[in-house]
């Protein structure tokens, strides 16, 4: 059943643990059709090491490697920071080990397809990797929170399938969280028949300002599901939020229905005093209220991503991803230019961009 969650307590990345783990989650959820060609989708960020809690760990792959041993099997996601080579990526997020040492192929998303979407009447034309019309996808997120989107989860991840830069465009489109995550589910609802699966790493997850600078916490577990949408309303609730609270899966809800997910598998404990975005509250004020009552004060209450240089490495890749061109080549940020989409601050790897508020924004969020 769709709205199966499996939740598997889960203390280290032992690759022995985790195979049993996952071995022991797949049959709790009796899978009725496993297809014959999956593709292994990480969560690939950002080319940084597995222990800084940014990426999908690769134990999870591997074990995944082993379980579905007997079928065709590929690696693949695309990063949006088109400055760095993919094989930087593939070998500091500990990947390319797992290929060599599995012999499962890493792939690029080089060739797409396109797909037509309305988004609230918007239509567009979306670039897709190729390779969902020959594999099934095995999405395999991490479990970490977003500035834009408060959590990036199972529905989030497959936002990685859209090739390479296409993907910070977007967010010129849609620009408010609320328009981003209707963006998410009408793609989501696409290419719905093309998902297999979701196992979410849950171990070590992201509190705070995700996507790539938040703080690490040890939650210990793996979550599997069928639907992304029912693992991410599973993981709003180990995260005690309110699943509506979360755009895309109220819009998910208003538009195509969702009930409690049934929830098998280890008991859970739900994790005390989580952490969210320091924008949730911005954006929550500012969508709700702005219009009417705090209209007069709205050019007060602003946050802003500021670059911090003695932590900047001056490696552009800030430049390089922002979709309307709002930093400048010597690192100047074009305030009125700035959508707010946080893709540099996702993309910096040396956490050196910072999310900053005026005082207004400070004492109101
Ligand atoms: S400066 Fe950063 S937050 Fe602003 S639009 Fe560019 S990438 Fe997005
Ligand atoms: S702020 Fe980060 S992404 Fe931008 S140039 Fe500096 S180190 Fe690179």
């Amino acid at each position: 059943m769709k709205d199966k969650v499996v939740v598997l307590k889960c203390e280290s990345y032992s690759e022995d643990l985790i195979y049993e783990k996952l071995k022991r989650g797949i049959e709790l959820l009796d899978l009725k059709n496993i297809p014959e060609k999956i593709l292994l989708k990480p969560n690939m960020l950002s080319a940084r090491n597995p222990n800084e809690g940014v990426t999908t760990h690769p134990t999870l792959i591997s074990g995944l490697i082993k379980i579905f041993e007997n079928k065709k099997l590929i690696i693949g996601d695309s990063p949006a920071n088109a400055l760095k080579p993919i094989e930087e990526y593939w070998e500091n997020c500990g990947y390319l080990e797992i290929s060599k040492k599995y012999n499962v192929e890493l792939k690029k998303f080089d060739d797409f397809l396109i797909i037509d979407l309305n988004v609230n009447g918007k239509k567009c034309k979306i670039p897709v990797t190729k390779l969902i019309k020959e594999y099934k996808v095995l999405n395999i997120p991490k479990f970490k929170t977003h500035n834009l989107t408060t959590l990036t989860i199972g529905i989030k991840n497959l936002y990685g399938l859209i090739p390479g830069m296409t993907k910070s465009i977007l967010h010129s489109k849609f620009i408010n969280p609320y328009d981003f995550s209707s963006f998410l589910i009408e793609f989501y609802k696409e290419i719905e028949k093309n998902i297999f699966l979701t196992v979410v790493d849950a171990i070590i997850i992201m509190e705070g300002d995700g996507p790539s600078s938040g703080e690490l916490r040890k939650a210990g577990y793996i979550i599997i599901g069928e639907s992304p949408v029912y693992v991410d309303y599973f993981c709003c609730l180990l995260a005690s939020i309110n699943p509506e609270n979360i755009d895309f899966i109220k819009i998910y809800k208003e538009k195509y229905k969702l009930k409690e997910p049934e929830i098998i598998g280890d008991n859970f404990e739900v994790l005390k005093n989580f952490k969210l975005p320091s924008t949730k509250k911005y954006f929550l004020i500012k969508n709700k209220f702005f219009s009417k009552l705090l209209l007069p004060i709205s050019k007060f209450f602003k946050i802003i991503p500021v670059i911090n240089l003695q932590k900047c490495k001056k490696c552009y890749s800030c430049v390089n991803v922002c979709p309307v061109k709002s930093i400048s080549k010597n690192l100047k940020f074009d305030r009125k230019k700035c959508i707010l989409c946080f893709c540099c601050f996702e993309v910096c790897p040396y956490k050196a961009i910072k999310i900053k508020k005026s005082l207004i924004a400070k004492i109101l969020t």
